[in-house]
């Protein structure tokens, strides 16, 4: 079996994901055969239990408060409404449900009370359930961990240098004292990134390296290609080529041979063509649905019948860990200091630029209405 590695280098890293595409794919493809079923692909629904008007800013968001794009904010969603969903989404074959919060970082506060609720009754119907909910404390980590939560979402998005150029509000360092929290209760950690964001190939192997030098690897690494939509900083960036995304998903299947790689974001404008060339370049998972969160995504019935056009079929909840025990302490607060987030003081001028924008639309709009 090949090994699993945690000292990767970036110019190894950087090796395999130049390697000639036909190579790499064969590579990848072969590393995938010696850990996972090839014929299985877990399916993942994502539901957005709390939609817009966030204070951060990272470029690629239409959720951000601050970069108008129509996106209403929503108030969190029923526990009722999101069983209701997840129900939905298992009898069209999904074994995990990830509840996304459009937040900074947790509180403990009502909110966070439901969101332990939603993640002790998605666990009870034998689904996996992931948070993506952002900057999480360790007792925070604790009590979603006995709530039942199977793994937390917290992406590194880029490479740390690149990072700088699309997020100015919180730093690469608190992310991964995020990931760190979450491992130390035995969560399993999802978390990837984007590309088509501007970066170049050294912030995609820059990224790769950070995780895949993680001990464990992340249990899951979402790849998503960048929906550029209209009012973020990103509007004007080209949809990423599907070599691109097979390269990536590859190497990310090469660096970390047993991690689910998800095949995320961007799919919608993928071919079915392309998408099988994700799968054979090792991705065991997509995200199913119409929306990803807010953005468009293939429906389930599309992705049933290419499925069936590739013989393969979704995989069962938890072939790669045991599911997590609900345990009443969830509902306890430990005595903790608040916990400290940096703010990191650097601009990024496109962020700025939007801002304006917004700012300028919006003073439009009040003009006509007098
Ligand atoms: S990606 Fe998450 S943290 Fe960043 S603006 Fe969007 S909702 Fe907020």
């Amino acid at each position: 079996m090949t090994e699993t590695k945690h000292n990767w280098t970036k110019e190894e890293i950087l090796e395999i994901y130049n390697k000639p595409l036909m190579e790499l794919m064969y590579d990848a493809a072969t590393i995938h055969r010696e850990y996972h079923d090839p014929l299985e692909v877990q399916v993942s629904s994502l539901i957005s239990i709390k939609t817009g008007g966030c204070s951060e800013d990272c470029g690629y968001c239409p959720q951000a408060a601050r970069y108008h794009t129509g996106i209403e904010k929503n108030d969190l969603m029923s526990v009722d409404t999101v069983k209701e969903m997840a129900s939905n989404a298992k009898e069209s074959g999904a074994s995990r449900v990830c509840l996304g919060a459009a937040w900074r970082n947790v509180e403990n506060n009502e909110d966070f009370d439901n969101v332990l609720d939603m993640v002790k009754e998605v666990n009870s119907m034998n689904m996996e359930v992931c948070c993506t909910l952002g900057m999480l404390s360790q007792d925070q980590a604790r009590r979603l961990k006995e709530a039942g939560l199977y793994a937390y979402n917290h992406n590194l998005d880029s490479s740390e240098d690149f990072y700088k150029e699309i997020i100015s509000t919180r730093g690469y360092d608190d992310r991964l004292k995020t990931i760190e929290h979450a491992q130390k209760e035995g969560i399993h950690v999802c978390s990837g990134g984007i590309i088509g964001m501007g970066e170049d190939e050294n912030d995609r192997v820059g990224m790769l390296y950070t995780l895949s030098n993680m001990t464990p690897h992340p249990g899951s690494v979402p790849i998503n290609g960048l929906v550029p939509v209209p009012g973020t900083p990103l509007e004007e960036q080209k949809p990423v080529e599907i070599w691109d995304m097979v390269r990536m998903i590859a190497t990310a299947r090469i660096v970390m041979p047993k991690a689910e790689v998800r095949l995320s974001a961007g799919r919608q404008h993928m071919s079915k063509e392309g998408q099988a060339m994700c799968f054979m370049a090792g991705a065991s998972s997509i995200f199913a649905g119409d929306k990803l969160l807010t953005t468009p995504n293939p429906e389930y019935n599309e992705d049933m019948e290419l499925f069936k056009i590739l013989g393969v079929k979704p995989k069962e909840a938890f072939t790669a860990g045991e599911q997590p025990e609900t345990k009443a302490s969830y509902k306890e607060v430990a005595e903790e200091g608040r916990e400290k987030w940096s703010r990191p003081a650097h601009d990024i001028d496109r962020n700025i630029e939007a801002t304006e924008k917004g700012k300028a639309a919006r003073r439009e709009l009040k003009e006509e209405i007098k």
